[in-house]
């Protein structure tokens, strides 16, 4: 197929990452260890970072097991979605949305991504810097 205005040699898409089920949010939705949880539903878990990098900072994390962003598919759409606004409406519960907060999602070890299960990252309570690093 012809493709018009194309000026840059198209990758082929990588394929989805397995999912291995060892992983620690994984183990944190089995019960298997603790997390500080914020809010919990039938499709997504809430609960702070163990190591924050913001005064205020918490992952909102699916159930359905989704390695990394990209491994989601058209029929995680409304989960996607349900994840950002949960990731709102926690941040207004604790009462820092008004003074401004980030959405983080890195996807892949080389934008950072060191737990292989999707999760939205919420940091508030400081300033942020853009671009970020
Ligand atoms: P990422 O680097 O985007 O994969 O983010 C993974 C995040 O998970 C990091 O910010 C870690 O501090 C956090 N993390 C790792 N283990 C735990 C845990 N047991 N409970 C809560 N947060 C964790």
């Amino acid at each position: 197929m012809r493709q018009r205005g194309l000026t840059f040699a198209p990758k082929l898409a990588a394929p989805a990452l397995t999912y291995d089920s060892s992983n620690v949010f994984a183990r944190i939705l089995r019960g298997e260890i603790p997390a500080q949880v914020l809010h919990e539903d039938e499709r997504c878990l809430v609960f702070r970072d163990a190591m924050p990098v913001a005064p205020t900072h918490f992952l909102v994390i699916p159930k359905h097991p989704v390695a990394r962003l990209i491994d989601a598919t058209p029929a995680d759409a409304a989960l996607l979605g349900h994840l950002l606004l949960v990731a709102g409406k926690v941040a207004k519960d604790l009462g820092v949305a008004d003074d401004g907060f980030r959405v983080v999602v890195n996807n892949g070890a080389g934008a950072g991504q060191t737990v292989f299960h999707l999760h939205v990252h919420v940091l508030a309570g400081r300033a942020m810097e853009w671009p970020p690093g």
